[in-house]
């Protein structure tokens, strides 16, 4: 498989390749040039076994990755997928059970499957930078650290993050740094673009990115679907789930729709976003028009531009065809707090800020079969969810084992010159 610009105006390249690059180079979004097309083998089966699945006509001929996708796919994905029974016709997917509890670590582990392999392939190191509101530094950090042959610097602001982000950001060492960066997330960006932009340090450090945008994000996140629809028929048989899926920069709701794309029995794929409205606007309007980010409790989804809609409207073209793929409903703060205090009643479950998101769309707008998505674990945001439901939340094995480890802040002042020192001082000495 090939990989094209959703531009059309870069040269075509191999999935390693895409990988590497994350954006292509004339601004656009890789995109595979066809979508195969998959009969899969019904359930019930083992998460890993549909990832191969779904993975294998991605990889096929890809010089430096085909090889190796058993091995890719067994070391990505060594924790479990539960899709448990909430009630009759709801069922909830938990994408919580990785290193950083958030799904973020599906698309961080695979990327450090596969981007080392195709860096050293090339002969090349690299650095990862990162500006992160939260969940995806952690994931990134965790994915990569201790793996050769590639630096990862992790920028977040300060005081913008929960206590546990922050510590679970700030507990590493050996090739993984992370500054806390004295200003708010847009400064955090500011500082990290700006490196990007100069292309000087862009090839004296081999910066690379590792954000959502990346294909080698995506592609990972798809194989929870597959396995979940096929899963779901297997246990229940009947129409195919509609996904309820808390979505920001609409990566984790793309993967829905490509595990349909390509054959697996997805249903209706529905985008749960926090008050940022711009899907739900988009969709209402037919006219695509970007806004401002508004901070709100669920933060990991606080994108006011989505970038993966290029992908979305890439793939469908037109607005017709866009309504008839997806729809979107947005949840004020008010609701979400709501959703949360209600959770252990209505369903027996404490949500994250953002699966309450998807709680409440599925409760207030879906009828049928549907699965909600969880994408985060409850204790990761604690200071929303714990007065909410009224007691403290105990902390999975998985990020307790994270918290035990020391940490270290170090601040740098908002402005890109401070990060230049910084890395000069750590990677500069050849
Ligand atoms: C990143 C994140 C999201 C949003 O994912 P997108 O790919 O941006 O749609 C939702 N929930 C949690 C917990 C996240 O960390």
């Amino acid at each position: 498989m090939k990989f094209r610009s959703t531009r059309n105006a870069s040269p075509v390249v191999s999935l390693s390749d895409a990988i590497v690059v994350g954006l292509a180079p004339d601004g656009g979004l890789y995109v595979p040039i066809e979508f195969p097309t998959i009969e899969p083998e019904p359930g019930p089966r083992s998460h890993r076994d549909v990832a191969r699945e779904f993975l294998a006509p991605f990889f096929e001929d890809d010089p430096i990755l085909a090889d190796h996708l058993d091995e890719i796919v067994e070391t990505a994905f060594d924790f479990p997928v539960p899709l448990v029974e909430l009630e009759e016709g709801t069922g909830l997917l938990e994408l919580f059970h990785g290193p950083s509890a958030a799904f973020k670590d599906f698309g961080a582990r695979f990327l450090a499957q596969t981007m080392p392999r195709a860096l050293a392939a090339q002969g090349r190191a690299a650095t990862i930078l990162v500006a992160t509101s939260g969940d995806t530094g952690g994931a990134v950090a965790a994915a990569f650290h201790g793996v050769d042959g590639v630096e990862v610097v992790v920028l977040y602001p300060r005081g913008r993050v929960s206590d546990r982000q922050e510590h679970h950001l700030t507990c590493w060492d050996d090739n993984v740094t992370t500054y806390a960066v004295a200003g708010d997330f847009d400064d955090t960006q500011a500082i990290v673009k700006a490196a990007f932009n100069d292309p000087e340090m862009r090839s004296r450090y081999d910066l690379t990115s590792a954000n959502s945008i990346n294909i080698g994000r995506l592609l990972p996140q798809a194989t929870y679907y597959a396995w979940a629809s096929l899963e779901w028929q297997a246990r229940h048989g009947g129409p195919a789930p509609t996904f309820v899926v808390p979505t920001g920069n609409v990566g984790n709701a793309l993967a829905a729709i490509w595990a349909r794309t390509v054959g697996y029995p997805v249903g209706d794929v529905v985008f749960a976003t926090n008050a940022n409205r711009t899907v739900a606007d988009f969709l209402e309007s037919g006219d695509w028009e970007p806004r401002a980010t508004t901070p709100t409790l669920a933060n990991a989804m606080d994108v006011g531009n989505p970038s993966n809609m290029e992908r979305v409207r890439d793939q469908f073209g037109d607005i017709d065809a866009i309504r008839d793929a997806i729809s979107a409903y947005p949840v004020e703060d008010e609701t979400i707090r709501e959703a949360i205090a209600r959770g252990p009643e209505r369903w027996g479950q404490v949500w994250c800020p953002h699966t309450a998101c998807a709680a409440h769309v599925r409760e207030s707008f879906v009828d049928g079969p549907a699965i909600i998505v969880a994408t985060a674990h409850p204790a990761k945001f604690e200071t929303v969810v714990e007065p909410l439901v009224g007691h403290d939340i105990p902390v999975p094995e998985n990020l307790a084992r994270l918290l035990e480890l020391p940490s270290e802040i170090v601040e740098i002042s908002p402005r890109p010159d401070a990060l230049a020192e910084r890395l000069e001082a750590r990677l500069g000495s050849d």
